[in-house]
């Protein structure tokens, strides 16, 4: 039976690459975005051309009510839902915690960490069994950042992944019984365009040689273990913090 998964963020990067991915194997993919409709549009046509179902939306997870208008377009379109990849997530230019302000914490950790739980909270009253769902499964994007703290560039983006792997952790053992598994994967450098908003576009190329497989992962290298972790063939992982990092 075809699975319909949302993958928040999935105009570019990690998300695009998992919509990829899960279109051909047969997913039904709805991918939301912020701003760059156009990117997602064209991922939607892609798909769709090769035979697949997607739809694009737009939705800022950072804001209650487009969260709810997302997962309600959701229900309109196709009914039901299998599962969510909680991927939209940003940084901010390089900076040190004493140069960080308030405004800027705030916009960091409404995305990552808030517009994370909200987009959980949509899916667990769509999916849990204690709300009459059928199941399902989650899987957070955190970051190998959690670990590693990302001194003088973003402790602030560091940190609110710390808060993803605890909320994973977390909201896998409360709805465990309710039939979801909730996983996080910790990618390390991946080459998207994150590293642009931080200012400093070939950043992958500068840490690589820290990488002990020495080089940068590709999307889709993200894409294939949150893949797994959404499959059958994890049907016994739950709160597993998955780090993709080449080792790092
Ligand atoms: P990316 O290329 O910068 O793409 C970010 C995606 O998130 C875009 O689709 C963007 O939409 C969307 N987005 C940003 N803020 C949003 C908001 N408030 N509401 C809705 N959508 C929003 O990022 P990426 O590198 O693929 O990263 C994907 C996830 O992996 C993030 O959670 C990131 O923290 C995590 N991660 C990435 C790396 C890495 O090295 N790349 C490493 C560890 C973890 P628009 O296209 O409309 O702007």
């Amino acid at each position: 039976m075809e699975r319909i998964i949302v993958i928040t963020g999935g105009s570019r990067g990690i998300g695009a690459a998992t919509a990829r991915l899960a279109a051909a194997q047969g997913d039904a993919v709805v991918v939301s975005y912020l701003r760059q409709r156009a990117a997602a549009e064209a991922l939607v046509r892609d798909i769709t051309h090769a035979g697949g179902t997607a739809l694009a939306l737009a939705a800022d997870v950072s804001i209650e009510a487009d969260v709810e208008r997302l997962f309600r377009d959701v229900d309109s379109a196709f009914g039901g839902l299998s599962a969510l990849v909680n991927n939209a997530g940003m940084l901010e230019a390089q900076s040190r915690v004493e140069d960080m302000g308030a405004a800027r914490l705030t916009r960091i950790f409404a995305t990552n960490v808030i517009g994370s739980m909200l987009c959980a909270r949509e899916a667990v009253r769509r999916m849990s069994r204690r709300h009459g769902g059928a199941g399902g499964a989650i899987v957070n994007l955190s970051s190998a950042a959690s670990r590693l703290g990302s001194p003088d560039e973003y402790v602030d983006y560091a940190a609110s992944k710390g808060a993803i792997d605890t909320f994973t952790i977390g909201l896998a053992k409360e709805v465990a019984a309710d039939g979801i598994r909730v996983n996080a994967v910790r990618p390390g450098v991946i080459r998207t365009d994150i590293h642009a908003a931080g200012g400093e576009p070939d950043r992958v190329n500068r840490v690589k040689s820290s990488v002990p497989l020495q080089r940068g992962g590709e999307p889709e290298e993200v894409a294939r273990a949150i893949l797994w972790l959404l499959s059958d063939d994890a049907s016994y992982t739950t709160g597993a913090l998955l780090d993709v990092s080449g080792g790092r």
